[in-house]
């Protein structure tokens, strides 16, 4: 910019200096003109004062030619008829005067001028004529103008037009730079603005640049408020992000990583920001599903053990990665189908049973009437087997659903296991059992119903699962801010793999032998939930063939 600047002085005050030479030369050379003029008009009338009418002419134009200022000085007298009396150039063929310009307008007005090239001095000669009264007298002189001055007048225009060259050339780069200072200091703010937009402009002198600082000044403040406004509402979405349980992705059109949280990259591993993620993903149906192009999908992957839905969306900017981790919902939904097929299975076997005993009787092909009585109390052995079923089912499923309405009223515990021991005194005399209780005079707050149905399951279990005259012994005891339950017998014992399933739902050592005395296979969940409840554990301890603990522990 500087240097545009600078040519575009040069030229204005080149096109000035020829502009003003011009002027200046035209006036110079008009002002002359008059002033030689008037000179040679002056000296014309001195002639014409000094001439003697009675002496010839030529003789008298002799003596005073000399005293001209140029030897080219050229004195006439000519007459009114145009003949030239007398010439200081005798010698030239003396033709008529009276077509000359000078001569004619002197004769008209008295005095005449003209400048004209001579054809006999071949040079441009300057004409003044003057009417004497009796003669016209003319001068005449060599005469070009400006041009005979100009010798002299070449050095100091020189120097003149140098030096103003040289001045003007300074002032011309202090202007420049003087102008273009601000634009440089904007600019070089701006380049060099950081990641902050932070610019630092001093004061100018000129008003329209600090006009333009002020607004930039302005801008940059703007922009930094909206840039902390940005950064805070990306720390927000990062916050939302890393403290959410599913796993989030971004990626642009080219599925390049533009953000993911700290779940997603457990799911898919490190990666950088710009990565390309179809370079880092393992999952072939992830993959698949990336180079689809539809709009909305769902893929489900296996994580270490874990599954995870992951549902892609195309969006404007990219694809968004939603990684929802369904192990729960998949184990509840296979528990569920587990359930119903169990709940179907233990109902069939029963049903079967009735099935076929009912047929024979309906169609009188049993006659003997033990025979028919057997068949009668397998039937309802059966039902009572179903209806035992199916209480427990509605007894878990309400467990499990928050359903069932409880009391809280104290319990003494001692008493409860009494009423139940007597309930089971049949069983308990028909296998000749060792049966002993201690137990602490322990009043415990609960529903009495669900506290009967959790200590018969366990004192039901150790009478069906015991040896005929085994033992089976009740302890209820404090201790630590805890009341122990213990249900300990001597019976067949539960091997280690299957102590750890007997509180699954329908889960059974020996079906058989379960479904001969009885069981459900649900009283140990029933038990299990039951305890939950109340923030209490429940523990087993058992030796094949040796017998089993169960310990309930509730606190108080
Ligand atoms: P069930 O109605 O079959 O008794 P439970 O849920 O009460 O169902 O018990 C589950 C299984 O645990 C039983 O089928 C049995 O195999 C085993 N079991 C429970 N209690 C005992 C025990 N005291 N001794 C041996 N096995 C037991």
């Amino acid at each position: 910019m500087n240097k545009s600047i600078l040519r575009y002085f040069i030229v204005i005050l080149f096109v000035t200096l020829c502009l003003s030479s011009t002027i200046s030369g035209t006036l110079i050379s008009n002002n002359l003109l008059k002033s030689t003029e008037e000179n040679l008009l002056y000296s014309l009338k001195l002639i014409n004062y000094s001439l003697e009418r009675d002496i010839p002419f030529d003789q008298q134009l002799d003596n005073i030619n000399p005293l001209a200022y140029s030897d080219n000085t050229r004195i006439s007298i000519i007459g009114y008829d145009g003949v030239v009396v007398a010439d200081t150039y005798k010698e030239e063929v003396m033709e008529n005067h009276l077509s000359r310009e000078e001569v004619k307008e002197a004769i008209e007005q008295g005095i005449g001028y003209a400048t004209r090239q001579s054809a006999t001095a071949k040079q441009s000669l300057l004409y003044v004529a003057y009417d004497a009264g009796d003669y016209i007298i003319r001068i005449s002189i060599p005469y070009r103008g400006i041009l005979d001055h100009l010798p002299s007048l070449i050095p100091a225009l020189s120097f003149s037009i140098v030096t103003s060259l040289i001045i003007s050339f300074v002032l011309s780069i202090r202007l420049a730079n003087k102008i273009t200072y601000p634009i440089t200091k904007i600019n070089e703010n701006l380049t060099h603005m950081g990641a902050d937009f932070r610019i630092d402009l001093p004061y100018f002198d000129y008003d329209e640049f600090n006009e333009v600082s002020s607004t930039l000044r302005d801008m940059s403040h703007r922009l930094r408020k909206s840039l902390k406004e940005v950064q805070l509402e990306r720390m927000k979405i990062d916050e939302i992000l890393s403290q959410m349980n599913e796993g989030f992705v971004l990626l642009d059109e080219r599925h390049r990583l533009l953000s993911i949280n700290d779940k997603a990259i457990s799911i898919l591993g490190a990666m950088n920001i710009h990565d390309i993620v179809t370079d880092y993903v393992y999952y072939p149906e992830l993959l698949n599903a990336l180079t689809r192009d539809e709009e909305k999908q769902e893929v489900e992957i296996k994580v270490e053990g874990l599954i995870y839905v992951c549902y892609i969306n195309k969006i404007e900017l990219g694809t968004t990665l939603l990684f929802v981790d369904m192990t729960l919902n998949k184990k509840i939904e296979k528990m569920r189908r587990e359930f119903f097929s169990n709940v179907s299975h233990e109902l069939k076997t029963p049903l079967t049973s009735i099935k076929g005993y009912s047929e024979l009787l309906a169609q009188g092909l049993v006659s003997d009437e033990n025979q028919k009585i057997t068949m009668l109390n397998k039937i309802q052995n059966e039902v009572n087997n179903m209806s035992r079923l199916i209480n427990d089912i509605l007894l878990l499923s309400k467990l499990e659903n928050m359903e069932l309405k409880t009391e809280r009223i104290s319990v003494h515990l001692g008493d409860l296991s009494q009423d139940i021991l007597d309930s089971f005194i049949v069983e308990i005399n028909k296998r000749e059992l060792h049966v002993s209780v201690e137990h602490d005079d322990i009043e415990y707050i609960c529903d009495p119903q669900q506290m009967y149905t959790v200590m018969s399951n366990l004192i039901s279990n150790a009478i069906k699962y015991n040896v005929d005259q085994g033992y089976l012994n009740i302890k209820i005891f404090k201790k630590n801010n805890h009341v122990y339950i213990q249900v300990s017998d001597s019976g067949i014992g539960i091997s280690h793999i299957d102590q750890t399933r007997i509180f699954e739902r329908f889960y059974r050592v020996d079906k058989g032998r379960s479904r001969q005395l009885g069981g459900t296979g649900l009283g140990l969940a029933i038990v299990k939930h039951t305890v939950s409840q109340y923030k209490g554990t429940i523990d087993v301890t058992s030796v094949l063939h040796k017998g089993t603990t169960i310990t309930v522990k509730l606190p108080l």
